[in-house]
C-alpha cells in the first residue's frame, strides 16, 4: 500500500510516498475515530448525532452515545459479542464509566442479523433529511426514488440506468423504536443497503466498512442530487424528462 502525502518545504510543495498504513488500519476502535472525524466534516454527525459500528475478529465495535463524535478516543469504544445478537453482551466497556452504549445498537444489530453486515453508519445528514421530506412529506412511510445517475454504480448491484428505491420509514421519539419498522422495510427492499428515516438520517452498511463508507457517500450524492434537482426544477431522470416535481411521490 502507497499512498502520497503533501509536505512544506520552504514554501515549496511535495508530494511524498507513504509507505507506512494509517495507524488507524487494523485498529477498529481508532478507524472508528477516524471515520467519525470525516464524518463530523461531512455534516454527518454533528450536535453528536449520528453513529457507527464495524464489527471485527473480536467482536462488535460501537461508539458511543450522546458525545462529539469528531473527539472520540479508542479507548470510548463498546465490543459486543458478534454471537450474541439476539441478547446482546458487552465485552468491553469504555475506559470513562459515564460513557452510554448507542441508542443505536439494535439497529446496527438489524444489519449485522439480517444481511451479515461488516459495518452499519448512521448519519444525520442534512440532504437525507430533505430527500425524506420531499418524498415523505407528511412523515413516512415511503421511498425515495432515483434513476440515471454514474454514482448508483457505488451501490451493491445497480447500474447507473437501474432505479434506485430507498425505503423511508417514520420517526420516533427515541432512536430504539425504530427496530421493528427498519427491519420491516429492510426485508421489503432486499436489494439495497439502506434505510431512510423521515426527518432524521440514514442507515448504511456493507459487507465491509469500506463497502458501508462508500455506499453512504454514494447515497449521500444521490439524496443530494435528487434535492438540488427538484429546487432547480430539473428532470429527476434524463429518460423519462418528466418534471421533478411530478416524479415525487
Ligand atoms: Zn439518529
Amino acid at each position: 500500500m502507497c499512498r502520497l502525502r503533501l509536505l512544506y518545504h520552504g514554501g515549496q510543495r511535495r508530494a511524498e510516498a507513504l509507505t507506512q498504513p494509517r495507524a488507524s488500519e487494523g485498529n477498529i476502535p481508532a478507524l472508528i475515530c477516524d471515520l467519525c472525524r470525516q464524518f463530523y466534516d461531512l455534516g454527518w454527525v454533528s450536535g453528536t448525532g449520528g453513529g457507527i459500528s464495524i464489527r471485527g475478529p473480536e467482536g462488535i465495535y460501537i461508539a458511543p452515545s450522546g458525545v462529539q463524535k469528531e473527539r472520540l478516543a479508542p479507548a470510548d469504544m463498546f465490543l459486543l459479542a458478534a454471537d450474541q445478537l439476539e441478547n446482546p453482551v458487552i465485552l468491553q466497556r469504555p475506559q470513562d464509566p459515564k460513557l452510554r452504549l448507542s441508542e443505536c445498537r439494535p439497529l446496527f444489530f438489524n444489519a449485522y442479523r439480517q444481511r451479515n453486515a461488516g459495518a452499519v453508519m448512521h448519519s444525520h445528514s442534512v440532504w437525507a433529511v430533505l430527500a425524506t421530506r420531499l418524498f415523505a412529506p407528511t412523515g413516512g412511510p415511503g421511498a425515495f426514488v432515483c434513476r440515471d445517475l454514474e454514482m448508483q454504480k457505488g451501490l451493491r448491484g445497480k447500474g447507473c440506468f437501474d432505479t434506485v428505491t430507498v425505503p423511508i420509514i417514520a420517526n420516533t421519539p427515541r432512536e430504539a423504536q425504530l427496530t421493528e419498522s427498519m427491519a420491516q422495510a429492510m426485508s421489503a427492499h432486499p436489494d439495497v443497503d439502506a434505510v431512510l428515516v423521515a426527518g432524521h438520517g440514514v442507515y448504511v452498511w456493507g459487507e465491509t466498512w469500506q463497502q458501508a463508507k462508500t455506499q453512504a457517500e454514494c447515497y449521500d450524492y444521490l439524496f443530494r442530487a435528487v434535492v438540488e434537482a427538484h429546487r432547480l426544477g430539473l428532470p429527476m431522470s434524463a429518460h423519462t424528462g418528466t418534471e421533478a416535481r411530478r416524479n415525487v411521490s
